[in-house]
């Protein structure tokens, strides 16, 4: 028998009253353990309409007070930890201490949020003109919403909405329909820490409840991240219904390995960074560009033995290294690549296909997958696989290899690996991504920075949580103020310059 999920709306769960759903598997089995209700328009507006009935007395809130449940749902989080990482896991597919590991850089943000007393601080200009003062505040946008994508169902939700509220908005959540129940139940948890009713709200569906989030006049700004055509989609609709919008979207990470690097670093950072979550991470390594045949030779003779082991199983084996893929359909889609590239020209190392479990054959599993001598034109390298893939490129010298960077469409992350400290400066400068590592393969910024690519990546202004963050949930205000025994002009009809009295 499977279970029936729920939205969680006004602080408690409520049922689906669509007659839609959506199947969820254990991708360790392929079985299915739940189904998803798919929300229709009318249970979207209502969602957004609890939103926005909470909204003013959860504005009128003092920061301080807003603070005290943050610090209690982060306790919350802490005690259900491991059993938060399970859920995850059992939905996503990706070993327990990986899901462990998203969930407390989630809480990190929830830490960050701690501090919105602080950092809604707004600033102050007194006597601008004889007894006049102006201050600067920033304020809630209003009802918010967030969609978020299958491979971080936790933590991404987090870099969201703990800011949004910190900051005195209210929030939808779109959580993604293929593994939604550990965001369910990080909802229930900040409703038990005493986050008023309607604060936060889960709403489960696909495209039709993200149109209906699009097209509602009380939704004031969207959070997405996805994919690129869809996200592209949320910012092109959401702009034109005047919205503010940020959509962090797909990407292709390139590691670049110079001569000189430390080559067992270098190797254990591409094995961490590119199988790790079976490459299902927006900030996965997928290409290596090795700098010098040399280079390229050390670095695919060090590489292939380690992919050919990599442990694969399910998250219920505490010695899996990789977990299997999230679907059939997008272990077909990788495999689909995988086939794609051999007919291209590319040379594959190590072969992950056709990998069958004891116990668990009907499982979506691929083994790592190890591309050599792959040329720029090749879709093996122009498109995102997110799957266990990596691409090694190899380029001639350090130019080359920053303009390869460079002229691809996506711009997320980056890593270089060098001991050179002018080479790793002079490529931070001038590399075209939002998120640069030196000898650091997966540069997401911790939560107190923030989070967001560049170029095809990220459509919108604003990156994700630290300072961008409030600064996407917040609009400024500005207040001039003249008291009646400040200065008296009379009457004026002439715009008035700074300099005057
Ligand atoms: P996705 O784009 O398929 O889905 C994301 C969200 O959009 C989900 O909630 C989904 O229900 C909704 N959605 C899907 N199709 C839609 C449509 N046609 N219209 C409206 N809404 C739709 O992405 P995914 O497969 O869940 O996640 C993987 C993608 O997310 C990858 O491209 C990855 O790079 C990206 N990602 C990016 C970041 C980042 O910060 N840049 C982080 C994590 C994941």
């Amino acid at each position: 028998m499977t279970r029936d999920l729920r939205h969680f709306i006004g602080g408690r769960p409520v049922e689906g009253t669509s007659g839609r759903f959506g199947d969820i598997y254990n991708p360790a089995t392929g079985a299915v353990t739940a189904r998803v209700p798919l929300a229709s328009a009318d249970e979207v507006r209502n969602a957004v309409g609890v939103a926005a009935e909470a909204l003013p007395a959860w504005a009128g809130t003092p920061p301080p007070k807003r603070v005290q449940f943050l610090f209690a749902f982060r306790e919350l989080l802490h005690e259900h930890l491991d059993a938060l990482a399970e859920l995850l896991s059992s939905e996503h597919g990706k070993t327990v201490p990986d899901a462990r590991g998203s969930l407390s850089r989630g809480i990190e943000v929830i830490e960050f949020a701690c501090g919105i007393p602080q950092l809604l601080k707004g600033g102050y200009n007194e006597g601008v003109a004889t007894g006049v003062d102006v201050y600067s505040v920033r304020q809630p946008v209003g009802v918010c919403a967030g969609i978020t994508p299958f491979n971080f169902p936790a933590m991404v939700p987090m870099w969201m909405f703990p800011v949004a509220i910190a900051c005195g908005n209210t929030f939808v959540l779109k959580p993604s329909e293929k593994d939604p129940s550990v965001t369910l139940r990080i909802a229930e948890l900040a409703s038990q820490a005493g986050l008023p009713d309607g604060v936060l709200n889960v709403v489960n569906g696909d495209k039709e409840a993200v149109d209906a989030l699009l097209a509602h006049p009380d939704v004031a700004a969207i959070s997405f991240v996805g994919s690129t055509a869809v996200g592209e989609y949320i910012y092109r609709e959401g702009c034109a219904n005047g919205k503010r919008v940020q959509a962090l979207c797909g990407a292709k990470n390139h590691m670049v390995v110079m001569p000189d690097a430390d080559m067992d670093q270098a190797v254990d950072a591409a094995m961490g960074a590119a199988y790790g979550s079976a490459g299902e991470r927006c900030m996965a390594i997928s290409v290596a560009v090795a700098v010098g045949e040399k280079t390229a030779d050390e670095f695919v003779e060090r590489l292939s033995p380690r992919v050919q082991a990599l442990k694969v199983g399910p998250y219920t084996d505490q010695d899996s290294e990789m977990g299997p893929i999230v679907t059939r359909q997008s272990l077909d889609r990788i495999t689909g690549y995988i086939e794609k590239g051999v007919a291209e020209g590319a040379e594959l190392v190590v072969d992950g296909r056709g990998l069958s479990l004891q116990g668990y054959e009907n499982g979506f599993f691929l083994g790592g997958c190890l591309f050599d001598r792959v040329q720029p034109g090749m879709s093996i390298y122009t498109d995102e696989i997110f799957g266990p893939v990596l691409c090694v490129v190899r380029v001639d010298d350090y130019e080359s290899a920053l303009k390869l960077v460079d002229d691809h469409e996506y711009g997320n992350g980056v890593a270089v690996f060098t001991r050179d400290g002018d080479a790793a400066r002079n490529f931070a400068s001038r590399v075209n991504i939002g998120m640069v590592g030196i000898n650091v393969p997966i540069p997401v910024p911790v939560a107190y920075h923030s989070f967001g690519g560049w170029k095809r990546s990220l459509f919108g202004d604003h990156h994700m949580h630290g300072p961008e963050g409030v600064r996407f949930y917040t609009r400024l205000k500005t207040v001039t103020g003249r008291w009646p025994s400040g200065i008296r002009t009379g009457a004026e009809f002439h715009f008035r310059r700074s300099s005057e009295p």
